[in-house]
């Protein structure tokens, strides 16, 4: 046997737990019950309906990551070697990897200093010729200012793409989070507020393209329109990858879907607790809260603090650790990491990127921490600045 012990983290806090709020072990079973644990069976077409119409998104791929969805939307956008793509250095790798995938350019842009979204007053200026699309991504579920980004985009005639692995049941001015690019990509990661282990979706508005993305992720074959009878048998037509994911992971992330209110009620619980609780450090000035502007709906995905400087960061986060405590930071800006240096010949100037990522310390947030422990961070913030 397997010793459970040595697998649990050593942190008394960890700082993300996976959960089950409903029948996802149930529907699991079920799916091998119905006959079918490859992918596109019961399960995975009753996300994707159930996601196209709690957003209004009119058509909805289920993928097995997000970073499948940002290669495939990658793909759709026909990025070529020499074109470029505008996004921010302070996200994950993958909106990035998917631009250099396709022999593209990423060109950075700095963020806003409030909500640490791509900055809309600094897109304009990195535009040239070679421009194809904007990725944005929605940080921490609060969106970007959107109107701005589609007008600029259409003036330009560029593409865009939301990364939305955050942004899953949040809102800008009322509408949902990857409705309101050509393109969007959801995340389903065990990290993220919606979870099937590793999952994600490509949320297609720009309907000409709908056609062209179920080839891409089925291999690149027409089997999608061979189920629909429109074709008697089916072959290759098209670039793809295997951009499906399992109907064991489906039948887990449905369970999940089906308590996508209850699932960001807690997490709001969470954030509001944290925000309470910290507001007296800001006003005494040791830290900032995050900043959700009015037009934002957002769904909670974290909680972050941003301390005075470098220093103070790392000094709490090593207490808090020593408190069995896991804190962490986030992005290293992919401008000044190792891959990124190589990628661009002149650096980049992204001083609000470059600053604000190194006094950034995100608090643990999971659907079943307890308040005793929500207590017990905002108690150790507190002391460490008592010290
Ligand atoms: C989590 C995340 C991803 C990657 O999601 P996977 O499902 O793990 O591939 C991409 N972009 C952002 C902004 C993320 O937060």
């Amino acid at each position: 046997m397997i010793s459970m012990t040595k697998a649990r983290s050593k942190s008394l806090i960890p700082f993300n737990k996976p959960f089950i709020v409903g029948k996802e072990l149930h529907y699991i079973a079920q799916a091998v019950t119905l006959g079918q644990i490859s992918g596109d069976g019961f399960y995975t077409q009753e996300c994707a309906k159930l996601l196209e119409q709690t957003f209004n998104i009119p058509r909805i791929l289920l993928t097995p990551s997000c970073t499948a969805a940002l290669e495939m939307a990658a793909i759709l956008c026909e990025l070529k070697p020499g074109d470029e793509v505008i996004l921010p250095s302070y996200t994950f790798v993958s909106t990035a990897n998917a631009v250099v995938r396709e022999g593209a350019t990423p060109i950075f842009a700095d963020i806003r200093p409030d909500t640490l979204n791509i900055d809309e007053t600094r897109i304009e200026e990195a535009i040239t010729d070679r421009t194809k699309a904007i990725f944005v991504v929605h940080y921490g579920g609060v969106a970007c200012e959107m109107d701005t980004i589609n007008d600029i985009a259409r003036r330009h005639q560029l593409q865009v793409v939301e990364d939305a692995a955050q942004g899953v049941n949040a809102f800008y001015k009322g509408k949902p989070l990857g409705s309101l690019g050509d393109m969007a990509t959801y995340s389903f990661h065990e990290t993220k507020n919606y979870i099937s282990g590793e999952g994600g979706a490509l949320c297609v508005n720009d309907r000409e393209l709908i056609g062209r993305a179920e080839i891409i992720r089925d291999k690149g074959t027409n089997r999608q329109e061979f189920f629909r009878g429109h074709v008697d048998k089916y072959t290759w037509v098209d670039v793809g990858s295997s951009y499906v994911p399992s109907e064991i992971a489906s039948a887990f992330l449905y369970g999940q879907l089906e308590m996508l209110d209850s699932i960001s009620t807690r997490r709001e619980q969470i954030y509001r607790f944290y925000e309470r609780e910290l507001a007296e450090l800001e006003t005494e000035g040791l830290l900032r809260r995050p900043n959700i502007p009015a037009e934002c709906t957002s769904n909670y995905h974290l909680f972050y603090i941003l301390l005075k400087d470098h220093q103070t960061r790392d000094g709490l986060m090593q207490y808090l650790n020593d408190a069995g405590i896991k804190a962490v930071f986030h992005y290293i800006p992919l401008h000044t990491s190792p891959y990124g240096r190589k990628l661009i010949s002149s650096p980049p100037k992204l001083p609000v990127t470059e600053e604000l990522s190194g006094r950034l310390l995100r608090l643990p947030m999971f659907y079943d921490i307890k308040e005793s422990e929500l207590q017990q961070v905002v108690d150790t913030i507190r002391s460490y600045f008592q010290q």
